[in-house]
């Protein structure tokens, strides 16, 4: 059977779901825009809802196993300033090749190449036995809650393998670094400034504690390999921000190891007031050999250290994502590859990355064996005038409709 969707409708998809602006909400929109355009074709969905504009959509071609779960995240990270883009960022814009908007490579094109992929493989009768589960989800930019709540309500139990569509043309990912937000509130006593012993600043425990962790992952990483999310292959991407004299070692230390970032210190109100409140707050990317758990424990004991010598420093941990780790020796990452390469003419890396996606919620409690595979059309990401290649978008939607039918012919069980 030929093909549903010519390639202007591939892309007047894309371009409808960029209209949608859901910027860290309003997923909702796009979760039924994607309901009607599979009901088209004879697909039942069902929106999986958080809250009253954010869901998940999951639907399902169903015939037994092995199942093979496809997904991607349907928000997208604010525009920020307007006036630096040459384009709308809500109204896909086609120049020389390229189509630009927000979300045109994270991860827009990746979802819509998905899911026509997914029509494709119905309408065409692609798949002779095993089911394909599309999971859209909402709000994996801030706190990844759509694939959390996916992951608790049992979505991924029956799955056997899973693709992610996330923008990483040139390389096929199989492991990524988790992530932490970890707030530290410092609670004094207010008093005025001439008078400080009548009161307890509570600034001076905080800036102990920031130096104290500020050393212990100093010597951690110097003295602790880690290396099971070996990200090497990302130094080239850091050569242009760094410069000649950059100790080599130290990037590469980064690029697969623990890393701890005090990224904000809040303290004080007034300048002739003792402070009674200050507060810090670190993202962290964990790694398996030193993980969500020990990072947890490091703290604990700085601030039980501070909160001995009197003060009151309270935790507040609002984002905890463990890191993915899969081998990547698996038939899916084989077959990724070789289909890939040939599809799309050039040759493509095979690796983990430092950043964090659904995949760590959507991969809890599966082992280091599991086939997972995130792959998907565009480069860039978070930056004005985003784009992706309107043929490689096309590309991959062509990739996608013989990679998953033909992994899952393989793979019955
Ligand atoms: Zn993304």
């Amino acid at each position: 059977m030929t093909a549903v969707f010519s390639n202007e409708e591939k892309v007047q998809i894309l371009a409808d779901i960029v209209k949608i602006k859901s910027v860290n909400d309003n997923e909702i929109q796009v979760a039924n825009y994607l309901k009607d355009l599979f009901a088209q074709h004879g697909i039942e969905s069902e929106i999986d809802s958080i809250s009253p504009h954010r869901a998940n959509l999951i639907a399902k071609i169903d015939n037994g196993h092995p199942v093979m779960g496809i997904s991607g995240h349907m928000d997208v990270v604010s525009e920020g300033d307007i006036d630096k883009w040459d384009y709308p960022p809500f109204e896909l814009t086609e120049e020389n090749g390229k189509l630009y908007g927000r979300g045109a490579a994270d991860m827009k094109s990746g979802l819509a190449a998905l899911a026509i992929a997914f029509i494709e493989i119905h309408e065409q009768h692609l798949l002779k036995e095993g089911s394909i589960q599309f999971m859209a989800t909402t709000g994996e930019e801030m706190e990844q809650l759509g694939s959390k709540q996916l992951y608790e309500k049992g979505y991924m139990d029956d799955v056997d393998a899973l693709l992610i569509a996330e923008p990483t043309e040139n390389n096929l990912i199989y492991a990524n670094k988790g992530s932490m937000d970890y707030r530290v509130i410092s609670t004094g006593k207010a008093a005025h400034s001439s008078m400080p012993i009548a009161g307890q600043n509570a600034i001076k425990p905080l800036i102990n504690f920031v130096q104290n962790i500020d050393n212990a992952y100093e010597e951690i990483i110097q003295t602790q390999s880690m290396n099971q999310i070996d990200c090497s292959k990302f130094e080239n991407r850091l050569a242009s921000v760094l410069g000649d004299n950059t100790d080599m070692s130290k990037v590469r230390n980064m690029l697969s190891g623990l890393v701890i970032t005090n990224t904000i210190f809040n303290g004080g109100a007034q300048v002739n007031s003792v402070p009674d409140k200050a507060t810090a707050e670190f993202n962290i990317r964990t790694v398996p050999e030193y993980n969500n758990e020990k990072v947890k424990q490091l703290f604990q004991h700085y601030l039980d250290k501070e909160n001995e010598q009197g003060a009151h420093l309270e935790a507040d941990i609002y984002l905890d994502l463990e890191p993915a780790l899969t081998t990547g020796k698996n038939n899916l990452v084989e077959l990724g590859h070789q289909l890939g390469e040939t599809m799309f003419h050039k040759s493509l890396g095979v690796t983990p990355m430092p950043g964090v996606t659904d995949a760590s919620n959507l991969l809890r409690g599966k082992d280091e064996s599991f086939p997972f595979l995130t792959f998907g059309p565009g480069a860039t990401a978070h930056q004005v005038n985003e784009y992706v290649n309107k043929d490689t978008y096309l590309q991959f939607v062509d990739y996608f409709t013989q990679l998953i039918p033909t992994y899952i012919n393989e793979n019955k069980r």
